[in-house]
């Protein structure tokens, strides 16, 4: 069986050697197993040595495949890149920060052996700080409720996949691509089992404040129109209540005659209104751009460099 692993890197110049050390040791104590490997590492537009050091590695190594883009295209586009470009029966995608151990590359590919499509690795949340815990626990619980497909907290995008799982991927064409969502959708017989999460030990996590909520939103908006059904719900609601107040002022004033102008009332319900049609609007809109960025149908990624024979030169989206 040829494996094939899966990195994406951006700016790693300080761990990729011994990341592709970590792996060659894998890769050897495979051999006698029966199986191969190749490692495709995608260059995300790295601004540091990292090109470099993935051309010195591949003449070095001629299992090692890299693909270069010619900006920051961001992770995801990393993994379709680097979907794209393996050839492997089976694929393991994992962090070239060597925050995935790779020793548990042999677990992976045993439960794969035993008939699992996926195998998907879990990680505790050791190392994280208490604020993105607290948050990440509260997103999930909100997610599970409004999306189809089921997200795992600690899930990330360390895991093997069976070839018939990364074509199924490949046939999703979907320009705001949401892998954990995507490779959930899928399907297809899965395992999971946990590891201890192991510290950043270079670099930083690329993650801002923003980049994750950004992500949030992806992970919320990319799976089904619930959000677009509830804003309509709300709006009804609201539409309910405000007649309801209407009738009560009416008779109020026919009974007891005109009193004190509600002056708080008006600007309560007003205000009220307003921020429930901005929240509907930017729902409707967050569809919409959505809508906007399919239809062009932009390529997810441009290629700079590449030693991949017959390589996609870019990967458009439908
Ligand atoms: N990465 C990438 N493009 C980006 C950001 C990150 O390819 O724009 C890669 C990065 O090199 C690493 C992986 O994605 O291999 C995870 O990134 P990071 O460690 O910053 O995220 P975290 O581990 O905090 O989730
Ligand atoms: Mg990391």
């Amino acid at each position: 069986m040829l494996i094939s692993i899966v990195a994406p890197c951006f700016n790693e110049e300080d761990v990729i050697e011994r990341f592709h050390e970590t792996v060659q040791k894998v890769a050897e104590e495979l051999l006698p197993l029966g199986h191969d490997m190749e490692f495709v590492y995608v260059d995300d537009g790295s601004r540091d040595r990292t090109l470099l050091l993935l051309k010195q590695l591949a003449e070095l190594d001629a299992r090692v495949r890299y693909v270069s883009f010619s900006r920051n295209f961001g992770k995801e586009a990393a993994l379709l890149a680097g979907l794209r470009h393996a050839s492997g029966d089976a694929v393991i995608i994992m962090d070239a920060d060597l925050q995935h151990p790779p020793e548990l590359i042999h677990r992976m590919v045993a439960l794969h052996e035993e008939g699992h499509d996926q195998v998907i690795a879990k990680r505790t949340r050791t190392g994280d700080g208490a604020l993105r815990t607290v948050t990440a626990r509260l997103y999930y619980r909100l997610v599970n409720r409004l999306v189809d497909v089921e997200l795992v907290d600690g899930v990330g995008d360390f895991r093997l996949l069976s070839r018939r799982v990364v074509d199924a991927v490949l046939d999703l064409t979907e320009y705001n691509r949401f892998s954990k969502g995507l490779f959930a959708w899928v399907g297809f017989p899965s395992t999971t089992f946990e590891y201890e999460n192991a510290v950043r030990e270079h670099g930083r996590s690329s993650w801002t404040l923003r980049g994750l909520l950004n992500y949030g939103m992806d992970g919320l908006i990319s799976f089904n129109n619930r959000p677009l059904r509830a804003a309509l719900y709300l709006g009804m609601g609201l539409l309910l209540c405000t007649g309801l107040y209407t009738a009560w002022i009416v008779i109020a004033a026919l009974v007891n005659g005109v009193d004190t102008p509600g002056y708080v009332t008006i600007i309560t319900a007003v205000t009220a209104a307003a921020g429930m049609q901005m929240i509907m609007l930017g729902i409707i809109g967050e569809y919409t751009g959505r809508i906007y960025y399919e239809v062009k149908g932009r390529p997810h990624f441009l290629v700079k460099a590449t030693n991949v024979e017959g390589s996609p030169e870019r990967s458009t989206g439908g």
